[in-house]
Parts: C-alpha cells; structure tokens; sequence
C-alpha cells in the first residue's frame, strides 16, 4: 500500500454554498493530509487545460462558465491509496446516482454543480497537483496522527 498524493477542487458551489469547512472536515477525519490549500479564480485557459478531455461536450461552455463564476479552493492530500480514496469519498459524477455518506451523495442533487473535483488517477493526481500548486506552495510535514492512520506493515 503506498502513500499518495492527490489534487481536490471545491468548486464555486460549494463556495457559495457555506460548505468548504464541512467538506475539508471530512477529508481530514477520514486521515487525510492536507499538503496544500489555497483560494483561487479560474479561468478560461486553466478551465481548459484541467477539462480538456471534456471540451467538445454539449455541457462543457456551461462546465467553464460554473468554474469561473467564483473562487475555488484547491486542495493536495496525503495518505494511504488517497486518489481511489478520495474519489470514493466523492461517489459518482451525477450526484443523484451518489450513496449517501459520499460528499457528493450528502450535498449535491445535481451532475454539474458537484461540490468537488478530485483526480482520478496516480498519474492524473501528479499531473494535476503540479497544475495547480508551485513546490513551494506545498508541505510535507510529521504528523503524530499518521501513526495511527494506518498499520506500518500496511505502510510498506
Ligand atoms: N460534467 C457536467 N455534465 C456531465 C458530465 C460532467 O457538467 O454530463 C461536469 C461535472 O462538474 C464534472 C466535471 O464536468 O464533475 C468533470 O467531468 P468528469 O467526467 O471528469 O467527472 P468527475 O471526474 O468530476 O466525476
Ligand atoms: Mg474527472
């Protein structure tokens, strides 16, 4: 089991919404490390290059004009497996295809306006932490929580 590192969006919705604490108390109960954390505006380009598998989409002038409206909070995170466990944290893109217990499935009704981005894969996550954070900008640092997150033979 290896330690990894992966990249978080709360998008505009969840800015507007009041959410960000809940959603960042969530990642962090669940053992998560929190390398980096900053507010940002999006725009037009970086919209493209994050989503640019989607460009094309009937959906994807929308995607950017939601992504644009108002800062995000861009997160990197640590821990054991983190990109499928954070992906499972947020459930399936359509919220309400979402299990409840997903941040998704408890505070989203909608496929567009879903709270939260996060990679989804190792290759992706490096790919996306380097899009949104300088090296500077992140922090590894000794937590005496993480001795209890998991085993240190799961930590091999
Ligand atoms: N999206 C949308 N309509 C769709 C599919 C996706 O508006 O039919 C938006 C939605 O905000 C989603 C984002 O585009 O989170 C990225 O899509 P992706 O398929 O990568 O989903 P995700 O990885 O976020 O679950
Ligand atoms: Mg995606």
């Amino acid at each position: 089991m290896a330690v990894e590192q992966t990249l978080i969006l709360l998008k505009p919705d969840t800015l507007q919404r009041g959410l960000i604490g809940q959603v960042i108390g969530r990642l962090e109960a669940r053992g998560l490390q929190l390398n980096g954390c900053k507010m940002m505006h999006l725009d037009k380009s970086k919209c493209d290059e994050h989503y640019a598998h989607l460009i094309g989409k009937p959906f994807y002038p929308g995607l950017v004009s939601f992504m644009t409206s108002a800062p995000i909070v861009a997160l990197a995170v640590s821990g054991p497996e983190a990109v499928k466990v954070v992906r499972d944290m947020c459930g399936p893109t359509n919220a309400r295809n979402a299990m409840p217990g997903t941040i998704r499935g408890d505070f989203s009704l909608s496929t567009q306006y879903n709270v939260i981005h996060a990679s989804d894969s190792l290759e992706t996550a490096k790919k996306e932490v380097a899009r949104f954070f300088k090296k500077e900008e992140l922090f590894a640092w000794e937590r005496m929580m993480d001795k209890m997150t998991a085993s240190p033979d799961e930590k091999k």
